[in-house]
């Protein structure tokens, strides 16, 4: 960062502005709105100066730039058309440790001003650093677009509120969720876009008084491991969130995207090592949502293909808890996209089953001889340890031992691995692996190495990793 972004209070502070141009003008403007006591050092001014001199807005001294005129001054603008003098001005204020700008010559300025967007009390300050003044513009331009007008009124009512609130409201989160309720109320926004700022003002009271006491939880799918495949729904929850209990599958850098001040509690479980933990989670949500916070179950893939987000928000409707669930992607979509393996295709397969290779002690048997057919894929969760029952199983009921398989480690993410075989092999391939990894077995692995595809965020081609092994 080579500018750091500061808001001064200039109110009643005595600036000078050196050059009496257009150029001048436009930065004393900025000063008036600011409330600076402005003085205007020029041996000729725009006659819109001249005129706020009359109006006793600003002072004007009728001379060339001399030094004596920085005594008592908090900040400098030098707005002449000569470098010479804008350079002098500026070698004079730095000397007396004066903050000083010198108009689109960030070199002898010791502040720069941004572009702004004016919905005062809220103001969006955009700088470049002075490198590319263009996109800061069109960004400034962007803003002005999606910010509305009646944002500056919003948070003006809202900061004469805040004392209210806080007298009604004692808990911190409480307080913020309530805020937060109502600025995403579109009928707020509505009232005062048309002028009802009592109407507005009633809405905020009623909201106060309908505060609901208790939490909620959100069951959130991360995804598979690439942050940027999360849903804006997720990264909504997660910049929200008070408490955040995530599962062992999900990403650091996705955890480094929750909320900076929410705490982070790792419900992390191993296959076949969880009974004691799943029942302490589930006591963990009912917990923190009854003491009023923002829970969020943060789970790798999709919360309910095989991570038990449905046992979950059973314990949570029987305690009563208000909660939501947000779709991730599954580990299917992700590896498969990432490894350029088609889940179905119009040669190769007609259909697809995701299947868990760890099933609940004493539960079904998975129906192998239907999951044996060919021409459809097979994609098993969870496979590793039971490579050797999946292979014998498959080939005992008809599947050819030259059926393609791949086993996706680490899906998605930068040190993604991808293995490729037979059936005949799967065993001896998953030997090799550790970390989650799914098993995509079917004719569609064939297309494996054709459908590669690089990544040009991460500059990272997954299909033609180094560690892709093709084992023939
Ligand atoms: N709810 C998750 C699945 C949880 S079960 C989802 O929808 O994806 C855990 C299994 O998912 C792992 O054992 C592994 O088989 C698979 N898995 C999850 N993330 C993965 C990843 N990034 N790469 C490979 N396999 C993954």
């Amino acid at each position: 960062m080579d500018y750091l972004p500061i808001f001064t209070k200039l109110e009643n502070r005595p600036c000078l502005v050196v050059g009496g141009g257009d150029v001048a003008l436009r930065k004393v403007h900025l000063l008036l709105k600011a409330g600076a006591d402005v003085t205007v050092c020029a041996p000729q001014c725009h006659a819109q100066l001249l005129q706020k001199a009359q109006d006793k807005q600003l002072k004007i001294i009728h001379q060339h730039f001399t030094c004596d005129l920085l005594t008592d001054k908090w900040l400098v603008i030098a707005a002449t058309n000569q470098r010479a003098v804008n350079k002098q001005v500026a070698d004079a204020a730095t000397a007396l440790q004066l903050l000083v700008n010198v108009v689109d010559d960030p070199e002898l300025s010791s502040f720069i001003m941004p572009s702004i967007v004016d919905r005062s009390p809220i103001i969006v300050a955009i700088s470049s650093g002075g490198s590319a003044p263009v996109l800061a513009r069109l960004i400034r331009e962007r803003l002005e677009t999606l910010l509305p007008m009646h944002l500056g009124r919003l948070a003006a009512i809202s900061g004469e509120f805040r004392h209210r609130v806080k007298k009604v409201i004692k808990n911190v989160s409480l307080r913020r969720r309530y805020w937060e309720k109502l600025f995403a109320d579109g009928r707020l926004g509505a009232l005062l876009e048309t002028g009802q700022t009592d109407n507005a003002i009633k809405l905020m009271e009623s909201s106060l008084t309908d505060q609901i006491v208790s939490g909620d939880v959100a069951l959130v799918g991360a995804g598979p491991g690439d942050p940027s495949l999360l849903t804006l729904k997720a990264l909504q929850l997660m910049q929200q969130a008070d408490v955040v209990l995530y599962d062992r599958l999900v990403s650091a850098e996705i955890l480094d995207l929750v909320r900076r001040d929410a705490d982070l509690i790792s419900v992390g479980k191993h296959a076949g090592n969880h009974e004691v933990t799943q029942s302490r989670t589930n006591e963990m949500l009912i917990e923190y949502a009854r003491q009023g916070k923002k829970v969020v179950r943060l789970k790798g893939g999709d919360p309910f293909i095989f991570g038990r987000g449905g046992e979950e928000l059973e314990e949570l409707v029987e305690a009563g808890i208000a909660f939501q669930i947000v779709p991730g992607i599954t580990a299917a979509s992700g590896c498969s996209a990432y490894a350029g393996i088609p889940l179905t295709h119009r040669d190769f397969s007609q259909s697809v089953t995701f299947v868990t290779g760890h099933c609940k002690h004493g539960g079904k048997e998975l129906n192998w001889q239907a999951l044996s057919v060919s021409n459809q894929t097979l994609v098993v969760y969870m496979g590793l340890i039971q490579a050797t029952e999946i292979q014998t199983k498959l080939l005992h009921f008809g599947r050819s031992k030259e059926t393609p398989v791949a086993l996706i480690n680490k899906g998605t993410r930068s040190d993604q691995h991808v293995v490729i075989g037979k059936l005949a092999e799967l065993v001896a391939l998953s030997a090799s692996m550790q970390g989650p990894t799914l098993m995509i077995i079917g004719e569609v692995v064939s297309l494996a190495n054709k459908l590669a595809w690089f990544n040009p965020e991460t500059q990272h081609n997954f299909s033609r990793d180094p560690f892709l092994v093709k084992l023939n």
